[in-house]
């Protein structure tokens, strides 16, 4: 069980003057001076439907970056027999020959992939360099090295024998085929979804939002350079529900990997109990899904730590992310200090297109997202419970741009201190710095999630305070720190209640749920 040492890829800053810089523009520029035509990936077909969607960037709208060809009932049916074809030999493979495959695709993308999939977040997905360079190039790489490491993890976990007793556990791949669903916010998540059941021995039909084809075609083109075998990913172009419609009808259907909307996760496990006797098996349910993420500051803690947490958990990537901070609670006695600071720091901030290093907020994934988000602060504007202290600005001209937006909530249960927006929208709650019980109590009740949360302290005790009563209202939970920016294998990432199965992405936890162990006992 030798398997080569987990470590975390360093990340790049792309700093000016640096040559990764200058490649990456570069790899920006060749990007959006071609027409990309992205194809389905079933078998050992690329399937060109003809029937072509375009890819814009989000922050120039009028831009045609390509086509990918959507498809059909018809496709899905037949990615599902392509992979059940694959299936018998791929689970039979030794392990070790499915980890090669893993860790070349990584250094793939470490090495001669990196700029490419760094330009095709940032383009499709209107996200900055820096940003990109985490949770696109870093995070998958982290996801598919770590993954061997914890798959090794798995396989040595062996039962006791005895004399004349030899038990062993053999760690089988599901019986069937897994749906592997992803978001459009993290391209790594997007591959790691398919990967991790894949990995263990899985065959995978993989259905990325059609916001994120352009980075999940270059991560598709590196899993079949490093030697994976046709019909293992499927990669799948199909509208949501089409596609549903036959997976979850189908009786080898063995289990869904999902990151996405809390509602649809519903939907989808509703379909499955649905369906639920018409399967071989009790198909493996993963997911995870939104978030209404806290940052309670402590009449003690520092508010430049604060400020930054604030800043940077709630606007980094137009704070579309599940763990974004979205809702803060801050006592009286430094809110002055913290809102001055934040002003102040927003000033700063610049706005625009990922292909000017400098614009820290980018634009929002889409017009439908865009309309969400405006109609929110909308509402602020209009509420006499609410006030708009910095942002409050949106306009979807040439691309879907909006403020980052810190909205003042006069009581604790405002919508937007309840509901996920998915945007760059902070709203803070200013309470009596000596309720600090009261406000941990408000906390963990005015949101049905249970995602991310981070504390801000001084003091020991309120810290510890605060770790005892909020313990089921995050999974990740940030002591002096923003409460995104898990990393693989450091925090293992997911939480329960609204938020999913908490099944810990990155960690020896998600991959077990993508085998079913036999236990073989053999006597001697
Ligand atoms: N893992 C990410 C973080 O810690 C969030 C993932 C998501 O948005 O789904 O910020």
């Amino acid at each position: 069980f030798n398997v080569p040492a987990a470590r975390n890829e360093p990340v790049k800053n792309y700093a000016p003057g640096s040559p990764e810089r200058a490649e990456l523009k570069a790899a920006i520029a060749e990007a959006r001076s071609k027409v990309l035509d992205i194809p389905q990936y079933i078998g050992s077909e690329e399937v060109f439907s003809g029937n072509k969607k375009r890819i814009s960037p989000p922050h120039d709208h009028q831009h045609t970056l390509g086509y990918f060809h959507e498809g059909t009932a018809e496709d899905v049916k037949n990615a599902i027999d392509e992979a059940l074809k694959a299936r018998s030999q791929w689970s039979s493979l030794n392990w070790e020959q499915r980890a090669a495959i893993f860790l070349k695709a990584a250094d793939l993308i470490a090495g001669p992939y990196h700029a490419e999939i760094n330009a095709a977040t940032m383009l499709g997905q209107s996200k900055n360099a820096y940003q990109a360079e985490i949770d696109s190039a870093c995070e998958i790489i982290d996801f598919l090295r770590l993954n061997v490491n914890f798959m090794r993890e798995i396989y040595e976990g062996q039962p006791v024998s005895s004399d004349g007793v030899w038990n062993r556990m053999e760690y089988r791949a599901l019986e069937g085929f897994v749906f592997a669903i992803t978001p459009f916010n993290f391209t790594a998540i997007a591959g790691n979804l398919p990967a991790a059941p894949a990995l263990m021995g899985n065959v995978v039909l993989w259905k990325p939002a059609f916001t994120q084809v352009y980075s999940a075609n270059v991560i598709m083109k590196v899993f079949k350079e490093a030697g994976l075998p046709d019909g293992v990913i499927n990669m799948i172009l199909v509208d949501g529900p089409a596609a549903g419609d036959i997976v979850f009808n189908h009786s080898e259907f063995a289990g869904v990997h999902f990151t996405g909307s809390t509602k649809v996760f519903q939907t989808i496990w509703k379909t499955i109990g649905d369906n639920i006797s018409n399967y071989k098996s009790f198909p493996r349910i993963v997911g995870e899904t939104g978030g209404k993420d806290f940052v309670l500051a402590h009449k003690s803690a520092d508010p430049k730590a604060v400020v930054t947490g604030l800043i940077r958990g709630a606007f980094e990537y137009q704070g579309q992310k599940c763990s974004a901070a979205s809702r803060a609670y801050i006592p009286s006695n430094i809110w002055e200090e913290v809102k001055a600071q934040m002003l102040v720091d927003l000033e700063e901030i610049k706005m625009g297109g990922v292909e000017d290093f400098g614009n820290f907020v980018n634009a929002v994934i889409d017009e439908k997202s865009f309309d969400k988000i405006a109609s929110y602060i909308t509402d602020a504007q209009n509420s006499p419970e609410a006030k708009i202290i910095a942002g409050g600005a949106f306009d979807k001209i040439k691309g879907y741009f909006v403020q980052p937006t810190i909205i003042e909530a006069a009581k604790p249960d405002y919508v937007t201190l309840c509901e996920e927006i998915f945007g760059p929208v902070l709203t803070v709650y200013i309470y009596d710095e000596d309720k600090f019980e009261e406000i941990i109590d408000i906390i963990d009740k005015t949101s049905p999630y249970a995602l991310t949360g981070a504390v801000f302290s001084k003091d020991r005790y309120a810290i510890q305070y605060a770790t005892d009563k909020l313990v089921n209202s995050a999974g990740n939970f940030y002591i002096n720190d923003k409460p995104t920016g898990a990393v693989v294998g450091q925090q293992p990432f997911g939480g329960a209640r609204a938020s999913g199965t908490n099944d810990k992405a990155g960690s020896i936890l998600n991959l077990l749920r993508w085998v079913s162990p036999r236990a073989i006992k053999e006597t001697l």
